[in-house]
């Protein structure tokens, strides 16, 4: 019951505080009287009266808790560092073999073509609910690796929302991993490394202008946006550097792609399975 009031009271203290800003700054420093306006003129005065004394000063309503920092709160959750911790969040996935998918799902987003035939086995998460708060490598969240498209925005809800499929390559998720693990054991900041964009389907790659033979489009590439990695104050090719280096020598090698974006922070690479540099 108090509490009712002292809301209520509050949205008036609100409400009156930006009637006040609204009209005050025109007709405000001297006399509203000469300021030729006349329709603004008589709330002025009759408007920020008693309630606004009562009430607390102008202390603004509480935000509303965001909805992954409720999900961090409730879960307790902490970041994925090893291969066992992202074995584990991959088990614990619905998934489902890409020819089980929803068929009006993947006519929406272009994956109902016959060129996608191919992909019938391969298996699929689905991520549902508050499933997309949660941390897949290090503190990248898996809603950072769903493809934000059509689909993504449909399926926003503020909680609980239909899922919205995901192809993830399990190695390429390996990669980032290690590299992390490469970037802590060097010393260097782990966590100035963040997923951009990983998978992307046909519909969501052809409005970022990706190749059709993408390998977004099979959750088998990531875009990386590079920040400060060796701490030295600036943003650069420096930091880009490292992280080429280590995919390059260290974690693919003869075994993928890497693409560096000049003039750009980020970085592309994929597990193609063979050597690819751009
Ligand atoms: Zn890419």
């Amino acid at each position: 019951m108090s509490s009712l009031v002292s809301r209520s009271l509050l949205g008036l203290v609100v409400a009156t505080g930006c009637a006040a800003q609204a009209t005050f700054p025109t007709a405000g420093q001297t006399t509203p009287a000469t300021a030729p306006s006349p329709a603004k003129a008589p709330p002025v005065t009759a408007r920020p009266g008693p309630p606004a004394t009562v009430a607390q000063p102008d202390k603004p309503p509480p935000r509303p808790e965001p909805h992954w920092q409720r999900f961090d709160r409730q879960s307790k959750q902490t970041p994925v560092e090893t291969e066992a911790q992202l074995d584990a969040v991959l088990k614990s996935l619905r998934s489902v073999h890409f020819a089980k998918l929803d068929k009006q799902y993947k006519q929406r987003v272009g994956f109902g073509k016959r060129r996608f035939r191919y992909l019938s086995r391969r298996k699929v998460y689905v991520p549902r609910g508050a499933d997309r708060f949660r941390y897949l490598v290090g503190r990248n969240r898996i809603i950072r690796f769903l493809s934000r498209g059509a689909e993504f925005w449909r399926n926003m809800g503020p909680y609980e929302h239909p899922p919205t499929p995901m192809m993830i390559n399990k190695r390429l998720l390996g990669v980032l991993l290690k590299l992390r693990q490469e970037l802590k054991r060097r010393k260097l900041d782990h966590d100035a490394i963040w997923v951009l964009s990983a998978f992307r389907d046909p519909q969501h790659n052809s409005w970022v202008g990706g190749d059709p033979a993408s390998l977004h489009v099979h959750g088998m590439a990531i875009d990386l946006m590079v920040a400060d990695v060796n701490r030295d104050g600036f943003v650069d090719r420096k930091d880009k550097d490292i992280v080429y280096r280590i995919l390059d020598r260290k974690l693919l090698r003869g075994r993928g792609g890497i693409g560096r974006y000049p003039n750009r922070r980020s970085i592309h690479f994929d597990v193609r399975g063979s050597r690819a540099r751009w």
